[in-house]
């Protein structure tokens, strides 16, 4: 398999392993947004999260929960921020679904995950497209 990050997880490219079980693998990313930044993957490889089943994803975020517990108490965080880059669109350039958190902290820049994107759509037509999105759930 020729990916970066499976290739990391069979030990052939080295990391800064945090954590590992039979399921799961955490290791520091090499260009960190901030000190602590870490990255949160499942072994088994999924290209995005919407590829993965709800099982396996419930799993993953089980494990994203625990390493964020650890690093808050391990380097005394007030807070971080945990997310999915889902995509090129979304700026995913490993097609190994992960999950960054990112330790915050004070005069850090103190933009949330609102500040992402910056067109802002028209809220008229909100009301339908919560129907729309509510029908379409299985
Ligand atoms: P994405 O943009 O796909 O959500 O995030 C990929 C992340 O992987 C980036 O934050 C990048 O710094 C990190 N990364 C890319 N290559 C390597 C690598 O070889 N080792 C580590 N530890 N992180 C990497
Ligand atoms: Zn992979």
């Amino acid at each position: 398999m020729d990916c970066l990050f499976c290739k990391i997880v069979a030990g052939e490219i080295p990391s800064h392993k945090v954590y590992e079980d039979e399921f799961v693998y955490a290791f520091l990313d090499i260009y960190p947004c901030s000190e602590g930044h870490t990255i949160v993957l499942p072994k088994k490889h999924f290209g995005r999260f919407t590829d993965m089943e709800e099982g396996d994803a419930a799993s993953l975020f089980a494990f994203v929960n625990k390493v964020a517990k650890t690093l808050e108490k391990t380097l005394g965080l007030e807070g971080m921020n945990i997310g999915i880059n889902n995509g090129e669109i979304a700026g995913q350039t490993v097609p190994h679904v992960h999950v960054h958190i990112i330790p915050r902290r004070v005069g850090d820049g103190e933009g949330n995950m609102h500040t992402i994107v910056e067109l802002h759509p028209s809220t008229d037509n909100i009301a339908e497209l919560a129907e729309s999105i509510r029908e379409a759930f299985d």
